[in-house]
């Protein structure tokens, strides 16, 4: 099977990751699967900053991609950064085939705020959606309801939408179908 994979990293809230799940079958149209999960990125970790190098994170995870994989998206609790940012909710492989994705910021614990479970699954699907819209040749969007505008806040996470626009759309199902020859062709070898 060529299908999206998602993995966790440490401990992860299992229902942020079913609706992250959910949320990716619906947006790309490719059978999702669970790996076995991984180990928190210990070795990503900046003692400095508290927080974990997604840059780093990224390349672990290519490294234990297996060959069936589609894309991968890397799920955590950690929070985590490029060393030019403060922090970043996920980050992805433009066109390759990695993305990871932070639930730290997506907490309303974050914010000093009491927990708030639908509101963690509506931010981490919007957020999963826009690291593998990355993957699958999306670039960020003009149009600020669309999942694949850049969120630097959880305000604007909050005010983007689930579903991709017609513009971002169009340009999916064409990469799609250069994805679905690719593979096909795979197949015949
Ligand atoms: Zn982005
Ligand atoms: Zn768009």
């Amino acid at each position: 099977v060529n299908a999206v994979y998602t993995v966790t990293l440490g401990k992860v809230d299992g229902g942020a990751l079913s609706a992250i799940e959910l949320s990716l079958w619906q947006a790309f149209g490719v059978e999702v699967c669970g790996m076995p999960a991984l180990e928190e990125p210990t070795y990503a970790y900046d003692q400095q900053r508290a927080q974990c190098n997604s840059t780093e994170v990224l390349r672990e995870v290519l490294a234990t991609a297996t060959s069936d994989a589609l894309r991968v998206l890397a799920v955590t609790e950690v929070d985590l950064f490029i060393p030019m940012l403060t922090f970043i909710f996920g980050q992805a492989q433009l066109n390759g085939r990695v993305a990871v994705l932070s639930l730290a910021r997506l907490r309303q614990e974050f914010y000093e705020l009491p927990p708030n479970g639908a509101l963690l699954c509506a931010r981490a699907r919007k957020e999963a959606v826009h690291e593998i819209g990355h993957t699958f040749g999306l670039t960020h969007c003009a149009d600020q309801s669309c999942p694949m505008s850049l969120s630097n806040t959880i305000n604007h996470v909050d005010r983007k939408g689930e579903d991709l626009c017609g513009g971002c759309s169009l340009i999916l199902e064409e990469q799609m179908k250069h994805i679905r020859t690719d593979t096909g062709a795979e197949g015949k070898q």
